[in-house]
């Protein structure tokens, strides 16, 4: 199999740097931008991250480092069941 330590880093690293604007939206707001550096919310910076990590993924499938069909039937299940545990938890 070909060496694929480069790509999976890639994604650790696409998935900490969505970490980190999650942390930030949740602390400041996802409306709020960085004081000192801020022209660009943190929405917008949430949606860059997520399209980083939808590309390397997109590597990942070309190298079938991820099976295509397992990752839509996990995808397509995840909005019920984020609802689902939601509304447990939420009551
Ligand atoms: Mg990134």
């Amino acid at each position: 199999m070909e060496d694929n330590s480069y790509y999976l880093v890639c994604l650790m690293e696409e998935c900490a740097e969505v970490s980190q604007v999650v942390a930030k939206s949740l602390r400041f707001g996802i409306d709020d931008s960085h004081p000192k550096t801020g022209d660009i919310p943190n929405h917008e910076l949430l949606s860059r991250e997520c399209g980083d990590i939808l590309g390397v993924i997109d590597c990942l499938l070309d190298m079938r480092v991820i099976n295509e069909d397992i990752l839509m039937q996990y995808r397509t299940r995840k909005p019920d069941r984020i609802k689902k545990y939601k509304e447990m938890y939420n009551g």
